[in-house]
């Protein structure tokens, strides 16, 4: 239905790039399929003739080894660079600092979590890091852009970008807020609440002392 299995059937699988969230996989011939899981798909992979029963979106098969996509909400093909998204946190060219310059451009009145959380923007913050990164920088997630200071969306970045790596690299992340509403904040003790927010209406976690709205 998405015309891609068409398009890359036959051709061989030369590279697999990571976009924020977005896996780009380069086949012979240019051309890029663009995967996103969002929060259900899941890509597996395993030895030739192991996918089981069910109706994959896709799969890649080798001479030994099979991809198997389930529930890919996004599977489109793309020509040329990946449109529209910003900067990868993660990837070593990118400078936080310039990262508050591109954030700057987007709409003031917008709450801070959710500007993080726009892959237009800066690509690669998901729910749990815009919450764990605002308490750390001691910002509301409620905060408008505009009342934010370039220190502390600065800071909120680069301890997103760390935390992100470390989590990468196989550490264990340590919530602070995530998912934590109810209990006490590990700073100050009072407890940590949570709302949804943004059209997507993804939670947001914050602790109302230490990241107050003005
Ligand atoms: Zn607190």
């Amino acid at each position: 239905m998405t015309g891609v299995a068409k398009a890359i059937d036959g051709l061989r699988l030369e590279g697999v790039e990571a976009v924020g969230k977005n896996l780009l996989l380069r086949f012979e011939g240019g051309v890029t399929v663009r995967s996103h899981l969002r929060m259900n798909g899941r890509w597996r992979v395993g030895p030739i003739g192991s996918t089981g029963a069910g109706r994959p979106w896709l799969l890649l098969r080798g001479d030994t080894v099979e991809a198997t996509q389930w529930n890919g909400p996004v599977l489109t093909l793309d020509v040329g660079p990946v449109r529209g998204l910003g900067p990868d946190l993660l990837a070593d060219e990118t400078d936080p600092a310039a990262l508050v310059a591109r954030l700057r451009r987007g709409d003031g009145a917008r709450p801070l979590g959710e500007v993080l959380q726009d892959q237009r923007l800066v690509a690669g913050i998901g729910n749990m890091w815009m919450s764990e990164a605002l308490w750390a920088a001691r910002l509301s997630p409620w905060l408008p852009l505009a009342n934010a200071r370039d220190e502390g969306l600065l800071e909120a970045l680069e301890w997103a970008r760390s935390a992100m790596r470390a989590s990468v690299a196989g550490a264990r992340p340590v919530r602070a807020v995530y998912r934590r509403a109810g209990r006490a904040c590990g700073r100050c003790g009072t407890p940590i609440v949570s709302r949804g927010q943004g059209d997507d209406n993804r939670t947001a976690y914050w602790c109302p002392t230490c990241q107050p709205v003005p």
